[in-house]
């Protein structure tokens, strides 16, 4: 019989620190919003593995095809030999991205290298170096993802130099007091003292900062992002590798806003746990680069392409983007319950898209500093109560929803009832 503390020692000693686990327990069991570690206890997952569940855990019909997929090839390398499950994700994804223009995609394996191919192709189509991205805004772990993202701790530290040409402008976060105006300004500043905008070859945003916090990008943000984009030859690419299949309500969450990018990237919930990512974009701009310039030996692996499909089918058939909805509506309402009978002015600015929620935690209510430590602290107790959360924000202090959208209400509303009991140890 094997423990949690006998394997987290082994663990230590086995893997390097730098790889943190937010829970201190080894998982033996997972089905669709519930998992159960090596000793028998039962969590309710509000995590989903980093938003890659938003069809659950082990979700019947991924399953299947992944299992159907491996009787008869796992690996043949689309360089090498091709094979249809690739094709015909790459259609079913270009026939899902807005806007009317004929688009290709490019399928790897991780969400930063989605990003990366996104930019090596953006430069190839513009002939330019420059790439924008904004604070708090996150899209990797490589040496050139991380030199796009725009928190320092825990991810840049002690690892550069970064790339070169990365340049980094003001999110429009009002709870910052950074209106969109203000980002604007920044960035027509950023064309006049670092980045020449004739030599700016992409723009690129997450519709809602997922590590930084979960703060949606305002519409006009991104209207004024398309008119600049265009008035420069600039390129527009929409980060929907946390926030898209469904977490917001849509397929992509930039189609809140009625805006259409020239290149999306996207990973996580794409697969429903397998891992796959890819780059979907105008046809013009990714045949950008020439016969060998893209690819990787596992990019596209046909089992991660069957299951992709089948989660794609499975959020299309159980109407998952009308359940992200509802359930962002019952979240925000619980938590503004829960907010002011348990926690008076500790918890504010429940915000998000459709169930891509969060909210923080401050101090108190004249100054409103963010509190790390109650989040934390909420995070413990959730955890031996038998619920798995995870925080994000700039300042760690906000607590992300990434539930599956196919759990039941039963399930939201047990895993709320633990949230407020530990938010009450917490606070105690
Ligand atoms: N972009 C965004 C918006 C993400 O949320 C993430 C992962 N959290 C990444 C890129 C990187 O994806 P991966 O961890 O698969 O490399």
């Amino acid at each position: 019989q094997t423990s949690n503390a006998a394997l987290l020692k082994r663990r230590e000693a086995s893997v390097p620190r730098g790889v943190a686990s937010a829970a201190p327990i080894f998982a033996s069991y997972a089905e669709n919003s519930e998992l159960w570690d090596v000793e028998g206890n039962r969590y309710i997952d509000f995590a989903g593995g980093i938003a890659v569940l938003n069809t659950g855990h082990r979700h019947p019909s991924v399953v299947a095809a992944a299992k159907a997929q491996e009787d008869r090839y796992t690996h043949t390398s689309f360089q090498v030999v091709p094979y249809e499950p690739y094709v015909a994700l790459a259609e079913k994804l270009n026939a899902l991205a807005p806007g009317d223009a004929p688009k290709k995609t490019l399928l790897v394996t991780t969400g930063a290298e989605a990003v990366e191919n996104a930019v090596k192709i953006a430069r190839a189509h513009t002939g330019r170096p420059g790439v924008i991205a904004f604070t708090g805004g996150y899209h990797g772990r490589t040496l050139l993802t991380l030199g796009m993202t725009g928190k320092v701790t825990p991810y840049k530290k002690d690892v550069g130099p970064f790339p070169s040409d990365i340049f980094r402008a003001p999110f429009p976060d009002a709870r910052n007091g950074i209106t969109v105006q203000d980002a604007l300004n920044g960035l027509e500043t950023m064309f006049l003292t670092d980045a020449d905008p004739s030599r700016v070859a992409a723009i690129i945003l997450e519709p809602v900062l997922g590590e930084g916090g979960y703060v949606p990008v305002p519409t006009e943000m991104w209207i004024a992002l398309r008119e600049i984009c265009n008035r420069h030859g600039i390129l527009l690419i929409a980060d929907e590798i946390q926030a898209g299949f469904g977490r917001t309500g849509a397929w992509f969450a930039i189609s809140h806003s009625g805006v259409v990018p020239d290149m999306i990237t996207v990973a996580k919930s794409m697969a429903g746990g397998y891992p796959i990512a890819g780059v979907i974009g105008r046809a013009d701009i990714m045949d950008a680069l020439a016969p060998g310039g893209l690819g990787g030996t596992y990019g596209g692996n046909p089992v991660a392409c069957a299951a992709a499909l089948a989660a794609i089918e499975a959020i299309e058939s159980e109407d998952l983007l009308a359940r992200s909805t509802a359930l962002g509506e019952i979240f925000r309402a619980r938590f503004a319950e829960i907010g002011a009978r348990t926690a008076p002015y500790r918890m504010w600015d429940i915000r998000g898209l459709g169930a891509m929620l969060a909210v923080e935690f401050v101090t108190d209510f004249e100054t409103a500093k963010p509190d790390a430590a109650l989040t934390k602290s909420v995070i413990a107790h959730a955890l031996k109560r038998g619920l798995i959360l995870l925080s994000c924000g700039m300042h760690g202090n906000a607590l992300r929803i990434m539930v599956p959208l196919t759990a039941s209400d039963a399930i939201i509303d047990e895993g709320l009832a633990i949230f407020e009991a530990a938010l009450a140890d917490a606070i105690a």
